[in-house]
């Protein structure tokens, strides 16, 4: 068999399914909008709008088109071949470490580029951004610095383990990065000071409102902070960050900023409802089964030495298999994975949602709604088979309409 031409012919099924979908994305834009939304956007700021999302799109759809370009290239011409044996990279460890850095240092070739147009270009253009160049910058190299100690460390540990252990690798790697998921979550208040500041909400009657509702409905914080998310946008967001006793509320400066006190209480007990319905726990429950998957494709890339020759190596290499396996496994795999991730996840909204409508709050959350997607230009008419395949979230007009049930229900 050549893998090399099956490596290929995958890459294009998934190129031709991500056209798909960047198709959809196009076609959002300029669908009838439903009846229960449409005083979010007067007719001038619809306009805005439109232009807004096709330049977004535009950027999006180059960035497909290059990344898929690239990646046909990179497998057709050997490309991590030739680079490992010009720098003489030998010894596993050397050579996956020598693919994962040129991959990675490859995909900010395009995309830099292209989040520079997206936030410092089309954001700048329609008010949104508040990033400096010096932020935008910092904040790309951290990330690199990140991802690269990340999966440099990641392909290392396997490689150690798959030498002394065979094919107990499968458990026990397995296990291990489930505990480094864990681990991730549960430092992600601590993660999250490395872009932003927090600062403790002060006292006051919002203050109050929040802890008032937190107690009622038996939930501890270890605190509700207040994240400078103006630096980088005027977008405006809410989130529980952490697990156990180390969870913390996490409030965007820019949602204080927007909305009225019950909108925010409102915006607060939709997160509360998470919280409650313990939804963190579960998505990680999900990316148990991911883990499993992952794990074991990258056990069977390694399981064939006889793959790597078609991409001109000697042997196996681990970087190498990394690169398949996000390259091309999981870019034919991901879509059916997020299908079921993205189902169970809008279902935990809406649960949120009527959590919040049975506090009370479900008016002011309708409301809350409207002015998030007003104020960062959502897109209220996305094609539905997008929604039903990759969105985490239901339409603002499908919250919307549930909520008004819900709330004439009680
Ligand atoms: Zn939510």
């Amino acid at each position: 068999m050549n893998y090399k031409l099956v490596a290929l012919i995958a890459v294009a099924i998934a190129f031709l399914f991500d056209t798909y979908m960047e198709w959809l994305k196009m076609k959002s834009a300029g669908r009838e909008i439903p009846d229960n939304v449409k005083d979010i956007y007067d007719e001038e700021s619809y306009r805005k709008w439109l232009a807004y999302y096709r330049e977004k799109m535009k950027v999006s759809f180059i960035r497909h088109i290059v990344m898929y370009l690239v990646t046909f290239v990179i497998i057709g011409l050997d490309v991590y071949a030739n680079i490992i044996k010009q720098l003489s990279l030998t010894g596993d460890y050397l050579a996956a470490i020598g693919v994962l850095v040129a991959d990675m240092l490859i995909s900010l070739l395009y995309s830099v580029p292209c989040e520079y147009a997206d936030s410092m270009v089309v954001e700048q253009k329609y008010g949104f951004n508040r990033m400096t160049k010096k932020t935008f910058f910092t904040d790309q190299i951290k990330d690199v610095i990140i991802g690269l100690a990340l999966t440099c460390g990641i392909c290392c540990l396997f490689i150690l383990i798959h030498h002394a252990l065979g094919v107990w690798l499968l458990p026990v790697f397995t296990g291990v990065m489930l505990l480094l998921v864990l681990l991730l979550v549960f430092l992600s208040p601590a993660i999250g000071k490395i872009h932003n500041k927090f600062e403790p909400l002060p006292e006051g009657e919002l203050r109050e409102r929040l802890t008032r509702l937190l107690s009622e409905n038996g939930c501890t914080v270890k605190a509700i902070n207040v994240m400078d998310g103006s630096k980088r946008s005027s977008k405006a967001n809410a989130y529980f960050s952490g697990f156990g006793r180390s969870k913390t509320i996490v409030l965007y400066d820019t949602l204080l900023e927007q909305m009225s006190d019950d909108e925010i209480v409102a915006v607060f007990a939709h997160e509360m409802g998470h919280n409650k319905h313990k939804d963190t726990l579960k998505m990680y429950g999900m990316n148990i089964l991911n883990i499993v998957v992952y794990v074991l494709l990258a056990w069977a890339l390694v399981s064939m030495p006889e793959i790597y020759r078609d991409f001109g190596f000697d042997g196996v290499n681990y970087g190498f298999a990394f690169f398949l396996l996000s390259a091309v496994c999981l870019s034919l795999l991901s879509p059916l994975l997020g299908l079921f991730s993205s189902a169970f996840s809008r279902r935990f909204e809406y649960a949120a949602d009527r959590f919040a409508a049975e506090n009370g709050y479900g008016e002011a959350l309708a409301s809350a709604l409207k002015v998030l997607s007003k104020n960062s230009f959502s897109c209220l008419t996305p094609h539905p088979l997008l929604v039903a395949l990759t969105s985490s979230h239901p339409t603002v007009s499908q919250r919307i309409a549930a909520l008004e049930k819900e709330s004439s229900a009680l």
